[in-house]
């Protein structure tokens, strides 16, 4: 049987625009992501399975490629008997377990505190809140790992994408070279590699060097198209990462210099390279300047010293 992807365009309410989903109509009915949860991506969710006349309830499974609201929020729309699969780190972020999400509110309190950031604990606590605004309640029926085979697809390859999100997924089709490609490489914007709280007692991952990891190891693959979260369909990706990578050794090289002159703090930093976006998107600027960071001090170009509490960085 010849096996079917359709794109699903859904609305929502950030800067991004459109979030896109995929129903891979195969031995299942599988939808890949949702879209956030507001009214209008469930008016234009179930509009455009009409379209295609499929209906919810034609849904066996939805295999999500990380927990970012924008890709799960809908997921509250499933019906029961709907299997939930995606990479483990998603449980946490789709159920808004309360011990998990005040485990991220101390992790950015005592982070930020030693980044210089000046932000008291509820102003963490916003934040981190914040970002389940327009996500779901819901549960993992089942883990999917590096390797792994999507039921009822048994031709798309799981691929485990680290660096944008810790649950990232893609979904490699062996038989057509197409990537669904979550929000790994998009068009539009570069995607964040964005900080998480780490597991406990464990280390904060090097988000930046993950996602770096990850682009790279795209190159090595068949890949023909991309079919990503965002934006247009992506037919020429290793010159989009190549202008990716460019971009991120400016940056880097930026941070650098700055360094050479004097030692700062990394909230210093992030206002020298935000001025004007760091104080509404805080955590977006400072996971990127945080990266650059843990990029820099990887390569042994900077070191990291503790003064107080507060780390420093200087060149070397
Ligand atoms: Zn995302």
């Amino acid at each position: 049987m010849k096996e079917e992807m359709i794109q699903l365009s859904i609305p929502t309410p950030f800067a991004v625009g459109d979030v896109h989903a995929y129903v891979l109509k195969g031995e299942a009915v599988t939808l890949v992501d949702c879209g956030p949860l507001t009214n209008e991506a469930q008016h234009a969710f179930v509009t455009q399975l009409k379209e295609h006349r499929l209906s919810i309830d034609d849904i066996d499974q939805v295999v999500l490629t990380h927990h970012h609201a924008d890709h799960v929020g809908l997921l509250n729309m499933m019906k029961p008997h709907v299997r939930v699969l995606g990479h483990e780190v998603n449980e946490p972020y789709i159920s808004q377990n309360p011990a998990f999400m005040q485990r991220q509110i101390d992790f950015m309190d005592q982070f930020f505190h030693q980044l210089g950031v000046p932000l008291h604990q509820h102003e963490c606590e916003k934040i981190v809140k914040e970002s389940y605004t327009y996500s779901c309640h819901a549960y993992l029926d089942g883990v999917l790992k590096e390797g792994d085979r999507l039921h009822g697809h048994e031709h798309f390859l799981v691929m485990e994408t680290p660096g944008h999100a810790q649950s990232h997924l893609s979904f490699l089709d062996e038989s057509t070279g197409d990537l669904i490609g979550g929000d790994l490489l998009l068009t539009t914007i570069s995607s964040n590699p964005l900080m998480e709280a780490p597991d406990e007692g464990e280390e904060r991952q090097k988000s930046l060097l993950q996602y770096k990891a990850s682009l790279n190891r795209l190159l090595t693959l068949p890949i023909h198209t991309i079919f990503p979260g965002h934006g247009q369909l992506i037919t020429s990706h290793h010159e989009l990462i190549e202008e990716r990578f460019k971009k991120q050794e400016k940056r880097a090289n930026a941070i650098y210099q700055l360094l050479k002159q004097q030692e700062l703090t990394a909230f210093h930093l992030c206002r020298t390279l935000f001025p004007v976006l760091y104080e509404e998107a805080l955590f977006l600027t400072m996971s990127e300047t945080v990266g650059q960071l843990d990029v820099l001090l990887a390569s042994g170009q900077i070191e990291e010293i503790q003064k107080d509490g507060i780390l420093y960085y200087r060149a070397i």
